[in-house]
């Protein structure tokens, strides 16, 4: 555990009992407005872990950034011991056009670890890799489904990681879900520096929902409560169900074009030959099932009306332990 003393963030020192708010100077806008990447700092004078707590690397995944929000406004963020980083909206320059990329059209995702003289978002990646990041030691990153696809609630991790999987059976999503780090993700980079990060799926993009932010807002605490962090005076709920952890899993995807209704519970468990929903022409001519390929949990649904042949409309386990 890195027991800081003084902590020294983008060149201000932060004493044992202090707060701070301090902020990336990246780039101004392009009318010259400057732009504020807010890092909101906790300290408790009594010595303990470092956490981190991040959202809205996609500037469109606003549900991320609504748990952050919870967590900053609910002051589960000031520590019983040690310190919490929290980081709300990474991408603010997205956030701000309401788009998941930067506005070079760049996916902050894909350039970690970044460079000082590199793209907007690979400076930004790279101002978070060295000035933040290697204070840490824990990093809870928060995202959302991709456009329509709604995520159930799920922290994401890489297999035979004994600590990492001890840590999101704590935090307690209704499922862990083995997922390779992709390249140039911030996951990888933090993975490679020897930082152990819990990332939360849940949701979708443009999307806030209060199942999805309380399993976020109540397994920042469960995890919390496990480090001795929490305040006495927050609660810490039991997860409703045993955590499922699904090791392999596919998507199940449309056969035909048309308008689609899905009629499956997301977190529901599915035998094979359970309808989950169905595709429709405008003209009333045709109605066709999806039927649960094997027995699985359904752990994301599209929810966009109109879909194409080939679309993405269900993702099953295959594989659960
Ligand atoms: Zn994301």
């Amino acid at each position: 555990m890195k027991q800081h003393d003084v902590l020294e963030i983008l060149g201000q020192q932060i004493k044992p009992g202090e707060n701070a708010t301090l902020s990336f100077n990246v780039a101004k806008l392009h009318t010259q407005n400057s732009i504020d990447v807010p890092i909101i700092i906790e300290r408790s004078k009594k010595k303990g872990p470092t956490v981190l707590i991040t959202a809205g690397i996609h500037g469109d995944e606003v549900n991320g950034v609504e748990i952050v929000r919870q967590i900053i406004s609910k002051e589960i963020n000031k520590p019983k011991c040690g310190t919490i980083i929290c980081i709300p909206v990474i991408n603010v320059f997205g956030f701000i056009r309401m788009d998941r990329v930067f506005p070079d059209g760049r996916d902050l995702n894909r350039v970690f670890p970044g460079t000082a003289s590199g793209s907007l978002a690979s400076r930004v990646a790279h101002l978070l890799i060295t000035e933040i990041v290697p204070h840490a030691d824990l990093i809870i990153d928060f995202h959302t489904g991709g456009a329509d696809r709604f995520n159930a609630a799920q922290i994401r991790i890489v297999k035979n990681q004994p600590d990492l999987y001890k840590l999101a059976t704590v935090f307690g999503a209704p499922f862990i879900f083995y997922s390779k780090n992709l390249n140039k993700s911030f996951r990888n980079t933090c993975y490679k520096m020897g930082i152990p990060m819990l990332l939360f799926e849940g949701g979708k993009s443009f999307n806030i929902d209060t199942t999805i932010t309380n399993s976020g807002v109540n397994g920042v605490k469960r995890v919390l409560n496990h480090f001795n962090m929490l305040r006495t005076k927050f609660k810490v709920s039991k997860p409703k169900r045993d955590v499922v952890k699904i090791l392999d899993s596919k998507w199940i995807r449309a056969n035909y074009s048309g308008m689609f209704k899905p009629a499956v519970k997301l977190n529901a468990f599915v035998t094979k030959g359970t309808v989950l929903g169905n595709i429709t022409d405008p003209y009333g001519s045709f109605n066709h099932f999806v039927k649960a390929p094997i027995d699985g949990f359904i752990f994301n649904v599209n929810e966009s009306p109109i879909i194409y042949q080939g679309d993405a409309i269900f993702h099953i386990s295959t594989k659960i332990k």
